[in-house]
């Protein structure tokens, strides 16, 4: 799965959104999500986001690992 990163926190473009072949970012409070099982590993995403807040789950940057969990638990409900 692609993940969205501290990058995202306020600025949420939204560019991301429109690329997405299967619309599965989706808006929080202060950034924008990426659900983990509708994720197609497409990364139509990664290139288009103005902060460079997207990465692939294996290419995470170190201080940004924590997102990964971050990202799943938004949508551990559903
Ligand atoms: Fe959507 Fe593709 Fe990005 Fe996954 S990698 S969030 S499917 S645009």
């Amino acid at each position: 799965t692609y993940v969205i990163t501290q990058g995202c926190i306020d600025v949420r473009d939204r560019a991301c959104v429109d690329e997405c072949p299967v619309d599965c970012i989706y808006a929080g409070s202060r950034m924008l999500y990426i659900h983990p099982d509708e994720c197609v590993d497409c990364g139509a995403c990664e290139p288009v986001c103005p902060v460079e807040a997207i990465f692939y789950e294996d290419d995470l940057p170190s201080d940004q690992a924590a997102y990964l969990k971050v990202n799943a638990e938004v949508f551990a409900d559903h």
